[in-house]
């Protein structure tokens, strides 16, 4: 049963979304399986995402739990980061013959041709963003098992579904919509729940909440694309993070994020918050420099005065200030340089 007051206590691992709509969430990512024919007993069924690495088993298990032993027609991504492809070598090895699918723009990152661009922990938000420089950054190779979507919109599998492109969180990141009973899966489009904070992911307290802001490299397509969600006015979005919502507490905080998104979304300081990532069909063209937030330029700073004043202090000689003056007169810049090598590493 939807509820927009639900919490990680109240709700399964596991359970249906809507009549032929199943959810997964794995930790903190969240999977659905798609019934091909939702008003008969379960049969031919569309796997959408893929989990953390490591899930494979647990996602077979659920599938075929719901619909036997037969894999999906399918599996259809919104788009390639780590917590949405990652059971993907597992689950492909199993079922050898079923096709993946994602956005032409998307294909770089699922074929190991280009990296995405670097995430930005200087966003803030919480813990799930200060530790985003841990996530995996290696593209997947999917070799010829990956293909771009069909070019109509229609999705393979789902009939009575169209894939929108919905950029900004990823540069081929798509959604999926089923129009009559206006059923969203939105990726990382929005979210439902405060995916930068490590308490809120834990709790995963509802609220229709932007891109996961640490992941987000353009922040101007990522407003138009939750413009074009709210305009479709869904009565429910099952999305990437967080529980599903639905009905008109869902549309009117959609349509507030896409109001005031700036406001709401945008982080105020970042590497991308004012200046996006570039890509085309090859991969990322180009990354704007890393930006220090106040916080880790106060840590930096502190850390490299620290390291001065070590070094002053364990030196046998007695030096005049001028010898080490230089490298203190601009501590700033000392310290983004150090951090700028870091991040480039
Ligand atoms: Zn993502
Ligand atoms: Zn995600």
């Amino acid at each position: 049963m939807l509820s927009n007051h639900a919490s990680r206590a109240s709700t399964p691992d596991f359970m249906p979304v809507v009549p032929g709509l199943w959810v997964l969430r794995d930790v903190f990512v969240n999977l659905y399986y798609a019934a091909v024919a939702p008003a008969q007993p379960p049969g031919p069924w569309v796997l959408i995402d893929a989990g953390l690495p490591g899930s494979a088993g647990k996602v077979q298990q659920h599938a075929e739990a719901v619909f036997g032993p037969t894999p999906p027609v399918a599996i259809l991504l919104t788009h390639g980061h780590f917590d949405h492809v990652s059971a993907l070598p597992g689950l492909l090895e199993a079922w050898p013959d079923v096709p993946v699918y994602a956005h032409p723009l998307e294909l770089p990152y699922l074929t190991g041709r280009s990296s995405y661009p670097p995430p930005d922990p200087t966003v803030g938000g919480g813990a799930m963003a200060y530790l985003s420089f841990l996530y995996p950054k290696k593209p997947l190779d999917l070799g010829p098992r990956v293909q771009a979507l069909p070019a109509d919109h229609t999705v393979p599998g789902l009939p009575g579904w169209r894939w929108l492109h919905t950029p900004g969180h990823t540069f081929g990141h798509v959604s999926f919509f089923q129009e009559d009973d206006r059923v969203l899966v939105a990726g990382d489009a929005f979210t439902t729940v405060v995916g930068e904070s490590g308490l809120a992911t834990f709790t995963q307290k509802q609220r229709v909440h932007g891109p996961p802001a640490y992941f987000t490299p353009d922040w101007d397509a990522a407003r138009d694309s939750v413009e074009r969600l709210a305009g479709l006015a869904p009565e429910v979005a099952a999305t990437g993070h967080g529980i599903a919502m639905h009905g008109p507490a869902l549309r009117e905080q959609l349509l507030q994020l896409a109001r005031q998104f700036d406001k709401l979304a945008r982080p105020k300081i970042g590497r991308y918050a004012h200046t996006p990532a570039t890509a085309d069909a090859t991969g990322v063209r180009s990354v704007p420099p890393p930006v220090l937030s106040p916080w880790v330029k106060g840590l930096l700073v502190a850390g490299a005065l620290a390291g001065v004043a070590a070094w002053v202090v364990r030196s046998p000689k007695k030096k005049s200030p001028a010898a080490w003056s230089p490298r203190v007169q601009n501590p700033n810049r000392y310290a983004e340089r150090t951090w700028r090598q870091r991040m480039e590493n």
